[in-house]
């Protein structure tokens, strides 16, 4: 993860900060990722628009639900969008992007760490939280202003999350929201120990944790509550889960299947599945990310294929899709390229987002600069709750 300041800007010969450049390498980024999907995909470039009454009039709030998928750990555009990089993603390219609008800029200004990051994409305030202590976001979360402004129930909002570390992302410390406000958190690795009992033997490429580094690798637990959620609130029975997970390549994969559980048992409005798969580039196999990449694509699609076939969810589901921000630069000296995201340079910001969803424009590029704290206000338009302490704007080319 990256330490330095948010914003690190290059500096001039002279040794003066040019704090246009990390701007314009974002910008430079987004055009080139616009161009590639004009020509791959033949989708228009949408301007400033003003909010058709159909969009609004399609679904009441009360109706909709929202679907988040955070991708993986990020990916550079030379093994996604790039002309070279479009066989890793032909979920993305081919199913995806005609029916989406797509963003290109989404420039993300906290700390890189996986779990800070996504905790300010849940709150729309760029944390500041240590990435590796098991802590709640200060910020009240997505999950707090929807629950809280809707009297919605604790069954209404969930995330599946990929590891021990995100087990408070639910719910914030914030003194007018927080304890019992936020969303319910489950862990598949937590289901698969319990319901292993420990003898995890066959299981272990489903267990992986986290893969940055050696120090941080907390005891995964698994306990009675587990067994409880599994058999109690998804429906499934021990033996069948153990047998299913068998079959299974990935820790996402173990998400995937639970989160279509989670689906199809309990139909939460609001969603969130962070994925983690892709960030197995740290250990340094580009083969391995790739692969991560690849899978990720496909259970992209999954979910999808699921939404649509899930009454609870067909034709009145919107999902995001965007990473929680993107890797180092080849050129930074200080990186290693697709393996680590630890310079904070502007490739390493500079990501983007896919909606989907009824009423959404499809086959549109947008390529105007927006934040990753932009979601939260988004979803809070498109839900009708006021984010009222996130930092970011509702992102008007969705309305
Ligand atoms: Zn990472």
């Amino acid at each position: 993860m990256s330490l330095s300041p948010p914003g690190r800007a290059r500096t001039t010969r002279t040794g003066i900060p040019c704090a246009s450049s990390a701007r314009e390498v974002s910008r430079s980024l987004a055009r080139t990722r616009r161009d590639f999907l004009r020509e791959a995909a033949g989708v228009a470039i949408g301007g400033t628009l003003f909010s058709p009454s159909w969009a609004r009039a399609a679904s009441s709030n009360s109706r909709k639900k929202v679907v988040v998928v955070t991708f993986g750990g990020g990916a550079r555009d030379q093994e996604t969008f790039a002309p070279e990089g479009q066989e890793n993603i032909p979920h993305l390219m081919r199913e995806f992007i005609p029916q989406a609008s797509f963003f290109t800029q989404v420039v993300n200004r906290g700390i890189l760490g996986h779990y800070v990051a996504t905790a300010s994409l849940a709150t729309g305030v760029y944390e500041t939280i240590n990435n590796f202590a098991s802590l709640p976001p200060q910020a009240p979360t997505v999950f707090e202003y929807f629950r809280k402004d809707l009297k919605r129930p604790s069954s209404d909002a969930w995330v599946v999350a990929p590891s021990n570390g995100f087990n408070r992302i639910g719910e914030s410390s914030h003194r007018s929201y927080g304890p019992g406000l936020g969303a319910r958190v489950i862990l598949p690795k937590h289901l698969l120990m319990a319901a292993t009992s420990g003898n995890s033997g066959d299981y272990q490429h489903l267990l992986r944790d986290n893969y940055e580094t050696p120090y941080y690798a907390p005891e995964l637990e698994g306990n009675e509550f587990q067994l409880q959620q599994l058999e109690m609130l998804l429906k499934v029975s021990v033996d069948d889960f153990r047998a299913h997970a068998q079959a299974l390549s990935s820790p996402d994969e173990l998400s995937v299947y639970i989160a279509r559980r989670l689906m199809r048992e309990v139909a939460p409005s609001l969603l969130w599945i962070t994925m983690h798969d892709i960030d197995v580039a740290h250990a340094g196999a580009y083969s391995l990310y790739i692969e991560g990449i690849r899978r990720t694509d496909r259970l992209c699609s999954d979910l999808w294929k699921a939404i649509q076939s899930e009454p609870e969810y067909a034709g009145k589901t919107t999902v995001f899709i965007l990473p929680d921000f993107g890797r180092d630069s080849d050129n930074d000296a200080g990186g290693n390229g697709f393996q680590h995201h630890r310079t904070g340079d502007a490739l390493s910001r500079t990501t983007w987002m896919l909606v989907a969803g009824p009423g959404i424009r499809e086959g549109v590029v947008f390529d105007r600069e927006m934040e990753s704290t932009d979601l939260v206000p988004t979803l809070g338009a498109m839900l009708g709750f006021s984010a009222t302490l996130a930092e970011g704007k509702p992102i008007g080319e969705l309305f």
